[in-house]
Parts: structure tokens; sequence; C-alpha cells
């Protein structure tokens, strides 16, 4: 169950950062870090900090953009510092990790951490089905990035802690195996198709695209759909393109 969970770090500047996040996942047990963009790694000064989790650096997936980090997720969640202004379905961090623990048991998930300075961009938390927020100091709520590591990762250790009934839950998990949602590439690219189709019939317009698809976007995450839900959505939005074809041929 822990190694289909991944912390995956955005465009982290210091790699002190790194270290001490290598440091707080191996102390709850997850070892899958994903790195997107990183300043500066490999650096000795990660390693220092990892003080022992060195294993979990050298491991570490070095990626060039987020959604290659995410490939095969059923559930992202992105971790952010500030209450937003994009309204998105958000997660208090228990909440979070019970539900993060349940559908690792069966497929690969993950949590998205922020650059130091700036977070997470919008763009960036549109690939997360949900934000997961740690309530602080309303005035101070900008932890140091490994420790909102260590906290969440915390609550996704006692969250795996509390499954202790393994042959009941794996049954569960059997029954359940159908309704798994889509995987996030699988739902990139749904994005990508709706945002073309709504183009070609004129109902996007390609200069202010952003607030409709945001909508559509977390429309879509709500109903969370499952893989088959998804190939029922691209073959309607392939029959609208078809549809759409014919009358421009015919004009
Ligand atoms: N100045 C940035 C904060 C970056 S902190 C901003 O205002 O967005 C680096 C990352 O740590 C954040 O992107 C987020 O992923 C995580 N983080 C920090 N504090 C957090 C909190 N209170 N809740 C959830 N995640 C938090």
């Amino acid at each position: 169950m822990y190694s289909n969970i991944r912390i995956v770090l955005v465009g982290t500047s210091h790699p002190g950062n790194i270290g001490a996040s290598a440091r707080a996942m191996k102390n709850m047990c997850l070892d899958q870090l994903y790195l997107v963009s990183p300043g500066d790694f490999p650096c000795a000064e990660a390693t220092a900090r990892a003080s022992g989790a060195d294993d979990v650096l050298a491991k570490a997936t070095v990626c060039g953009s987020l959604g290659e980090a995410l490939k095969g997720c059923r559930l992202v969640v992105g971790a952010s510092a500030r209450l937003r202004s994009l309204d998105w379905p958000q997660l208090e961090p228990r909440e979070c990790a019970a539900r993060l623990v349940e559908t690792a048991q069966q497929a690969s998930v993950a949590v998205v951490f922020g650059r130091e300075q700036s977070g997470l961009s919008n763009q960036e938390l549109e690939q997360c089905q949900y934000l997961v927020h740690i309530p602080t100091n309303s005035e101070y709520s900008s932890l140091n990035l490994a420790a909102a590591v260590q906290v969440l990762a915390y609550e996704i250790h006692q969250a795996g802690r509390l499954i202790t009934d393994s042959q009941a839950h794996k049954k569960g998990a059997q029954e359940a195996e159908g309704d798994l949602p889509a995987s996030a590439d699988d739902v990139a690219l749904f994005h990508q198709h709706l945002e073309q189709t709504l183009q070609d019939i004129d109902f996007l317009n390609p200069k202010q695209p952003k607030l409709l698809m945001r909508r559509l976007k977390r429309l879509f995450y709500r109903a969370s759909p499952d893989q088959t839900e998804i190939n029922i959505l691209r073959g309607f939005l392939s029959a609208i393109d078809r549809v759409a074809s014919a009358c421009r041929d015919r004009k």
C-alpha cells in the first residue's frame, strides 16, 4: 500500500528541503518521491539533510512535468498553504489521508507540494481532484515544505495503521475494484479533448478559455468518473467532432 503513495515536490528550489522531505517520508514508511523540475538535484545538501533516508533520494524519480509525475494515479491531492481564491473541492488532512490509503490499496495516488516561494500554480492545482490545507494560525499559515510533508505523511501513516483487519479489507477492495476512478493521465486527455471540441463548436472562446474549463474540470472531478465512464465521455466527444466536421464540410 505505501509503495502506491507518491509524494510529488514541484519546483523545489532548496535541496535541503528535498532531503528533509525524504527523511519525513521514511519516518512514516513512504518511499516514492517524485521531483518535478527540482532547482538543484542530486546535491550533497539534500543527502546531508536526508540523514539516513538517502535510499529514498537515490531512487527518487525526476520528471519534467507534473503530468509525468502523476501518470497512472487514480487520486491526486494538492497541498496548499493558502485557502485559494480558486474554489476547489477541499479535504481535511485526516480525511485526505484516509482516502489516499483506501485508494492506494489498489492503485497509485499522489500528494503534490508546491514551490517554497510561490506554492502551486492554478494550472497545477487544476490537475488535482482535491486540495488539502493543514489548519494553522490564520495569520501565519505557510509551513516549511518538509514540515508540510511531515504532517501529511504522519496522517497517511496513522490512516494506514487503522487498517487492521486485512482479510476483511482485501475482500472490500476486490468488490470496489470496478469503481476505481480513471487515471490522472486519462482524465488530462479527456480535459484536452473536451476543450478542443468546445472550441471547434464555438462554445468556448479560445481567448477566454480559463473560467469555463475550470468549472467543467471541477464538475468532472466531483463526479469522479471511472475508466469506462471516461471512455464513454471520449466517445461522446468524438461523435460531436464527427457531426461538427460534417457540418463544416457542408458549408
Ligand atoms: N509561499 C507559498 C508557500 C509555499 S510553502 C504560498 O503562499 O503558496 C511550500 C509548500 O508546502 C506549499 O506549496 C504546500 O504544498 C505546502 N504547505 C505549506 N503550508 C501548508 C499548509 N498549511 N497546508 C498544506 N500545505 C502546505
